[in-house]
């Protein structure tokens, strides 16, 4: 009987919504250059600065883009990085872990940071394509279990939900809720 309070005890184990991620030290951020100069180096390809750009652009944002917002943030920023290179040092950092790539329905695929971040899944609006984190340690149980029962080795998942995030500023959250929610009402 302890597995089934165990497992009980796991189920109300709570939804929490991640806390921004603090930004890497210093010293995590040479530790993400070293991986990238290992792997060029193995791959026999030239440590150009403008991937390092790339590769430090991503690392300083805190949200999930496709390859062409972040070509051109850089290029609002005023660096010389081409659309090439942009899209080529990505595949290049998702080779080599430092980088995922999550495909969001129907969107353009998206990109965010990897190294020393937190395990987390989705939540997708269907009116403004906000993404959102969440994190719940339930996931991870199941995967483990899942793993265990199929003798499987688990190297990636992915828990997208898709919805309407109820923003103030959401676009179509007028047409979406407001009639659901007198629809709601009347009945
Ligand atoms: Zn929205
Ligand atoms: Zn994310």
């Amino acid at each position: 009987m302890t597995n089934d309070r165990e497992r009980s005890d796991r189920m109300t184990a709570s939804v929490s919504e991640p806390t921004p991620m603090p930004d890497l030290s210093e010293k995590q951020l040479e530790e993400v250059h070293n991986i990238f100069q290992v792997f060029l180096k193995k791959r026999n390809l030239r440590q150009t600065p403008e991937r390092f750009v790339v590769l430090d652009a991503i690392y300083a944002m805190d949200d999930h883009v496709d390859a062409d917002e972040l070509y051109i943030r850089l290029k609002q920023k005023g660096n010389r990085v081409s659309r090439a290179t942009v899209y080529n040092t990505l595949d290049l950092l998702l080779e080599c872990d430092l980088v995922v790539r999550h495909q969001f329905g129907k969107n353009q695929a998206k990109y965010e940071r990897a190294y020393s971040y937190w395990q987390h899944d989705h939540l997708i609006c269907l009116d403004c394509n906000a993404v959102m984190e969440f994190c719940d340690p339930r996931i991870q149980s199941i995967q483990e279990m899942v793993a265990e029962i199929y003798q499987f080795e688990i190297k990636s998942h992915a828990l997208n939900l898709y919805g309407h995030c109820r923003r103030e500023n959401c676009p179509n959250r007028e047409k979406a809720h407001v009639g659901a929610e007198k629809a709601a009402v009347k009945s």
